[in-house]
């Protein structure tokens, strides 16, 4: 098949782990007969220096344009300034707004091979396999937001409809399907408002689909909860803040922030695919950033934008294969364990890739 993807490597790692990502969408289109085209754009920091704008209309073009986005990541204390009128992650959530991504799906997998490093005993993320379903375009990090003019408060507005929690919820019910039919949904209703709406607004569709388990979870007990016992949850399902905080969370039941993708999808078939983690500006230009979480990214834009699951499958266990092998970058190298750097990282997924298909040859 033909595709067009758009690249925002953005700031800090951004651009080392995007490099590594279309490095393994090129070498699948290779090995599986496609074709796809790249196109490279501007978002964040990179942005506001080169033309003023953390999210320019080009790059909504170029997105427009494309059947699915490959995001790195934005920010950085350069542009730290809470008094400047465009910051990079406005990029970011202007984007997510234009293209209406309202579900953003963070699948946590714990890789066997990776428990020694954990700083949780192995037993406990035995199996581990949730699916974080945060919605990404409502809640606090889009209400209206005001300062008082002498600076001694501010307040954010934490604010949703029920079309909204609906939409997201039917996203989580329709993922649990195809998975252990159980959903937590994870709020805050013994205190915010917006909370006991959403709460509503599962209850009411519990009725609709008996056939899921449907359970509600306070989201400060979760967090708890989510490290004592994690391999009892499913599909976990909450609001744009929850979701941000707890799926960081997460990264402890992985290994690292470095290891986890993300899809953000609207409607239809488009999506934004980056991997959870920021800019790491303390490893930046060193070479040595986790390219797991961009990878496996890339592998959900195969799997839901362009419909290719053997495809994504195969970067999935190529991931996998290169772990056995013990490549480990100095994120998630155990004690004792030699770390690699990115590029020593991906040609490993990358051979694994490549054996892959010498074994189908034979
Ligand atoms: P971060 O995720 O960038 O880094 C947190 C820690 O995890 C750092 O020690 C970093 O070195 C490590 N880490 C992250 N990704 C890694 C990888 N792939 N391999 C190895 N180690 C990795 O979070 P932060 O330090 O809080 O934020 C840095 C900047 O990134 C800030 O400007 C923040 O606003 C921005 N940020 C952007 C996004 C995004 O673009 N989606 C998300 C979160 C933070």
């Amino acid at each position: 098949m033909k595709a067009s993807i758009t690249l925002l490597p953005g700031d800090g790692i951004g651009p080392e782990v995007i490099a590594v990502g279309r490095d393994m969408l090129d070498t699948v289109a290779k090995q599986f007969g496609h074709e796809f085209t790249f196109r490279e754009a501007l978002i964040g920091g990179g942005a506001i220096d080169q033309v003023q704008n953390s999210l320019p209309p080009e790059t909504i073009q170029a997105c427009e344009e494309a059947d699915a986005v490959l995001l790195g990541a934005v920010g950085g204390p350069k542009w730290d300034n809470p008094t400047a009128v465009d910051r990079p992650e406005r990029g970011l959530l202007a984007l997510r707004a234009h293209f209406k991504l309202f579900a953003n799906l963070r699948p946590v997998k714990v890789f066997p091979m990776l428990t020694a490093g954990s700083p949780l005993r192995a037993e406990l993320l035995q199996g581990v396999d949730i699916l974080f379903i945060r919605e990404l375009t409502g809640g606090a990090y889009f209400g209206e937001k005001h300062e008082q003019g002498d600076g001694d408060s501010a307040w954010d507005t934490m604010i949703y409809s029920v079309p909204e929690v609906k939409r997201v919820l039917e996203v989580a019910i329709n993922a649990a399907r195809g998975r252990r039919q159980h959903v937590t949904s994870v709020d805050k209703a013994n205190v915010l408002a917006s909370s006991r709406l959403w709460r509503r607004t599962v209850d009411a569709l519990k009725v609709e689909h008996a056939d899921i388990q449907i359970e509600h979870a306070l989201v400060d007990s979760f967090a708890m909860q989510m490290i004592r016992t994690p391999g009892r949850y499913d599909v976990v399902v909450t609001e744009n803040m929850f979701g941000d905080i707890l799926t960081d969370e997460s990264a402890v039941l992985a290994g690292s922030l470095g290891m986890l993708p993300s899809a953000s999808l609207g409607e239809g078939t488009f999506g934004v695919y980056e991997p959870i983690h920021g800019s790491a500006p303390d490893i930046a230009g060193h070479g040595v950033a986790n390219p797991c979480g961009t990878i496996l990214s890339a592998a959900m834009l195969l799997r839901h934008s362009l419909k290719l699951n053997a495809e994504a499958l195969a970067l999935e266990n190529a991931v996998a294969e290169a772990l056995r092998k013990g490549a480990r970058t100095g994120d998630i190298a155990a004690p004792g364990e030699t770390p690699i750097g990115t590029a020593l990282f991906a040609s490993m997924v990358k051979a694994a890739l490549n054996d892959r298909v010498k074994s189908v040859d034979e």
